[in-house]
């Protein structure tokens, strides 16, 4: 067993001082992470920075080592290399590892994990000092958090799977950890309960401003509910930024091609903020990566594509889903390349029309064509 060792030493410096509580503090901080499964290496150099009150997400494919990384910060998976700290906190690296219950983490899992022989209050008892009188009443305050006060003295089996999951989160959040950790927590329960419980339990960590690390395979869950997202592929965090970075800044092609829909069009690079290619010219606000004259793939986003009936350049609609308040069209150009967009449903296209579009980006982001496809 090995204590907690704080690991900050020196003095804050004045400007440090001035930061409010919440400001800067990380409150979880990955460096330079290896972990195997005997030689096999499962996760190579991850690094993970997490403000105090973020939600963060690990999202990539099944078996990429989402679940190894948030094992190893809750102390079940040892680590080859690199260290992990909680709250300025050393709690593991390669030579020590502070046991599961030291780490001030809580966990809660895909499949509830609650007891079935304890009541509801019971299981968000669990991790409180039972002798405290005040455990009680924390245990009830959570379960008002999560709404389920009522429930207090039914078992898990008589509760559906949205309530166990609300009571494993009240349990998580019982004993105040500086980390819970949610590993695949809506992949249960059913479309619609997923959409809403994920917004609910974002609403309940940022009303406790509790940090959290969230995994998952759903795009649209890790978007819904992340301040940050690492996006995982071969055990590798390929890059660890706000949603809205990973959807307009993607730093290589797999990652463009991963986070929401988009094609890759040949252009050329015609200025430091301009290019050509099939859709016309397009500029930039930002300057580009790659040299004038450099030939490159630009990406087109769904929304970089507008309608507009006076345009000359005339796509066909090759497939078409309704959405409700838009529909989603996928596009065939003079030249075969395919783009797509979504537009009002009050347009309303059919399979097989051809329409007027235009390139509408105010950024543009241009990848090289090597294999490797990284912005330049
Ligand atoms: P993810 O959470 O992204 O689905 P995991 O972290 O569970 O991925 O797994 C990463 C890789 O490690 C996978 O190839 C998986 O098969 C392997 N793996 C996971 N757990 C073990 C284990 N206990 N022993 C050996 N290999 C494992």
């Amino acid at each position: 067993m090995h204590a907690d060792k704080p690991l900050t030493q020196r003095a804050l410096t004045p400007e440090e001082h001035t930061h409010s509580q919440f400001d800067t503090i990380d409150v979880l901080t990955i460096s330079d992470l290896h972990c195997s499964y005997g030689n096999t290496k499962v996760v190579s150099s991850a690094n993970i920075s997490l403000n105090s009150g973020e939600i963060g997400c690990l999202l990539g494919p099944s078996g990429c080592g989402k679940t190894t990384i948030l094992r190893a910060i809750a102390g079940f998976q040892g680590i080859d290399q690199g260290d992990i700290k909680v709250d300025g906190h050393l709690i593991a690296n390669s030579l020590k590892q502070s046991p599961p219950e030291k780490r001030n983490v809580g966990m809660v899992f895909q499949d509830y994990a609650l007891f079935p022989h304890l009541t509801v209050l019971e299981n968000v008892m669990f991790g409180l000092n039972k002798k405290q009188a005040s455990s009680e009443q924390r245990a009830l305050d959570m379960l008002e958090t999560v709404q389920l006060e009522q429930l207090a003295n039914r078992y898990p089996h008589e509760l559906s799977g949205g309530q166990q999951q609300r009571i494993a989160l009240a349990r998580a959040l019982a004993p105040k950890p500086k980390l819970i950790l949610l590993d695949e927590p809506f992949s249960n329960l059913d479309t619609e309960l997923r959409r809403t419980l994920s917004l609910e339990v974002r609403d309940i960590l940022k009303a406790q401003n509790t940090s959290a690390i969230l995994v998952t395979h759903d795009q649209e869950e890790a978007f819904t509910v992340a301040d940050k997202i690492g996006i995982m592929m071969k055990g590798q965090i390929q890059q660890w930024g706000t949603p809205y970075d990973l959807y307009h800044e993607p730093l290589n092609r797999d990652i463009a091609n991963f986070v929401g829909k988009g094609s890759f069009l040949p252009a050329s690079i015609e200025s430091t903020h301009s290019i050509t290619c099939e859709l016309g010219q397009a500029s930039s606000a930002q300057a580009l990566l790659h040299p004038i004259g450099a030939e490159v793939d630009v990406l087109v986003r769904p929304e970089d594509i507008i309608s507009d009936k006076d345009s000359s350049l005339i796509a066909k609609i090759t497939e078409k889903h309704f959405l409700g308040a838009s529909c989603y069209y996928e596009l065939e150009l003079p030249s075969k390349s395919q783009v797509s967009t979504v537009l009002s449903s009050h347009l309303n296209f059919e399979m097989g029309d051809h329409i007027g579009i235009r390139f509408s980006a105010d950024h543009l982001i241009t990848f090289d064509k090597k294999a490797d496809g990284i912005q330049r």
